[in-house]
C-alpha cells in the first residue's frame, strides 16, 4: 500500500529536488480546520512569527496590518498574502467584513496594545496578543472584558508554556519529583542598544526592563513554582539617568512570597547580556535552566540529569497549540489566555508599587 510517508520519501529522493524536512516525512496529513490569522505591527517579532507560521499546518498566515505601505507589498509577496487582507491602522476596523480572517495577531508596541485588541474584539476576531498584555491591571481587565462580550478569544504569545523542557521541569514538579518547593530564582536581561528605540520610550514601552524582559521572570516564576505569589518586594538601580529616562526602568530585583512558604528571588535588566537562567530548588531535587526563555534551543538539568526534549521552533509550536486552543478549546498545560495576562499585570503594577513605596505590596491574584 502506497502511504504518504512512501511518497514523501519518494519524492525527497529523486535528485532534482532539495530534501524534505525531516517533520515533513514524519508528520501525519492534516485536514482539519485552519485558523487564519492576519499580523498587525510587521515589525521584527511579527516576521518570526510569520517565517515560524510556513511550517504551520493549523494556523496559516493570511493577512497583515501594518503603518507601512512598503511592508504591506514586501509581505504579499513573501508569504503570499492577498491585496483583499491587507490593512492599515485606519483601514483596519473594516476587518469586521472579511470572512476569510478568523483572528488578529497583535505585535505593536505594547502601549498600542489595549486599544488595538479593543478595536480587534469589537470587529468580532479572535485576538493573539503579545507581551507585556498592556500597560497596567486596568487596562487588561478592560481587555479580558471586551473579548468576553464580543464573544472572542484572547491569547497572549507566553511561547514558553508550549516549550517541552519547561514543560518537563512542571510535569515532574506536578508528580512530586522535586519534593515541597523552597525556592526559585529568574534572572532574565540583555544589554539593550539604540537609545532611540521605542523600548526606551515611556510612552509606547509603558516602562523599561520590566515590561520587556522582566515579565519572564515574573510569568517563569508563576509556571515553574506552581502556585500564585501572595506579596512582593522590589528595589530600582540605575546607573544610566541619561539611556533610561524618568518611568524607564533599568535594573529592578524583586521577591515573591507564596502560600506554601515557597519564596522566589528575580533580576530583569537592560543593562547585562546573556542574563536567561531559571532555577527551581525542592526538598528532593531541583531543575536549572540556562538559557531558559530565549528562542531556544532551551538547556536544563534536573538532579535527575539532562533535559532531551527535542527543540521545536517556539512560534511554530505556538501558533498550532494556539489554533487548537481557539478552534477546537484545548486546553494547555499552562494557560495562555487574558486572566493569565492579566494576572502578570497585576504583579507588574503591584511591583512598580514596592519600588516607589519601599514597602512589601500584596498580592490578591
Ligand atoms: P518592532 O519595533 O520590531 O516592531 C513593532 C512594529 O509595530 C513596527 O515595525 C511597526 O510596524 C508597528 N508600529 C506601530 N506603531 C508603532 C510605533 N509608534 N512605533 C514603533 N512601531 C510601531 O518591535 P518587536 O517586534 O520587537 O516587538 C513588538 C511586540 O512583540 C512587543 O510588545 C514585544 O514585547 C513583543 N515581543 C515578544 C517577543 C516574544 O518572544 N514573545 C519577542 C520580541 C517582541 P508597521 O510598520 O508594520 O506598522
Amino acid at each position: 500500500m502506497n502511504t504518504r510517508r512512501d511518497f514523501l520519501q519518494k519524492v525527497a529522493a529523486s535528485a532534482l529536488i532539495l530534501p524534505l524536512p525531516s517533520w515533513a516525512l514524519s508528520a501525519p496529513k492534516y485536514d482539519g480546520p485552519v485558523l487564519r490569522v492576519a499580523l498587525m505591527g510587521l515589525g521584527g517579532y511579527a516576521t518570526r512569527v510569520a517565517d515560524a507560521m510556513r511550517d504551520c499546518k493549523k494556523a496559516k498566515l493570511v493577512g497583515a496590518i501594518s503603518g507601512t505601505p512598503d511592508k504591506l507589498t514586501n509581505w504579499q509577496s513573501k508569504y503570499g498574502i492577498p491585496e483583499k487582507n491587507c490593512y492599515n491602522y485606519q483601514t483596519f476596523s473594516n476587518i469586521r467584513n472579511n470572512p476569510d480572517i478568523d483572528a488578529v495577531y497583535i505585535t505593536t508596541p505594547n502601549s498600542l496594545h489595549h486599544s488595538q485588541v479593543l478595536q480587534a474584539a469589537a470587529a468580532g476576531k479572535h485576538v493573539l496578543c503579545e507581551k507585556p498584555m498592556a500597560l497596567n491591571a486596568k487596562e487588561g481587565a478592560e481587555m479580558v472584558a471586551a473579548c468576553k462580550k464580543a464573544g472572542v478569544k484572547l491569547l497572549v504569545g507566553y511561547r514558553m508554556h508550549f516549550e517541552p523542557k519547561t514543560l518537563e521541569v512542571i510535569r515532574m514538579r506536578n508528580s512530586g519529583e522535586f519534593g515541597k518547593i523552597l525556592f526559585f530564582q529568574g534572572l532574565c536581561g540583555f544589554r539593550i542598544g539604540d537609545p532611540t528605540q521605542w523600548r526606551l520610550n515611556r510612552e509606547l514601552a509603558g516602562g523599561g526592563s520590566l515590561m520587556d524582559i522582566g515579565i519572564y521572570a515574573i510569568n517563569g516564576t508563576r509556571y515553574m513554582v506552581g502556585e500564585e505569589p501572595v506579596w512582593v518586594t522590589a528595589q530600582e538601580t540605575k546607573t544610566d539617568k541619561v539611556k533610561f529616562k524618568e518611568g524607564v526602568d533599568e535594573t529592578i530585583q524583586f521577591q515573591f512570597g507564596f502560600p506554601s512558604g515557597a519564596v522566589a528571588s528575580c533580576l530583569s535588566t537592560y543593562s547585562m547580556n546573556n542574563l536567561d537562567r531559571f532555577f527551581l530548588n525542592g526538598e528532593k531535587g531541583f531543575a536549572e535552566m540556562q538559557p531558559s526563555t530565549g528562542y531556544g534551543p532551551i538547556k536544563g538539568r534536573t538532579n535527575k540529569g539532562e533535559l532531551t526534549q527535542p527543540h521545536a521552533t517556539h512560534q511554530m509550536v505556538q501558533m498550532e497549540e494556539m489554533a487548537d486552543i481557539i478552534l477546537n478549546g484545548k486546553q494547555p498545560i499552562v494557560p495562555v489566555d487574558g486572566e493569565e495576562g492579566l494576572k502578570d499585570l497585576k504583579i507588574i503594577d503591584a511591583i512598580y508599587l514596592a519600588v516607589k513605596t519601599g514597602k512589601k505590596v500584596p498580592l490578591n491574584l
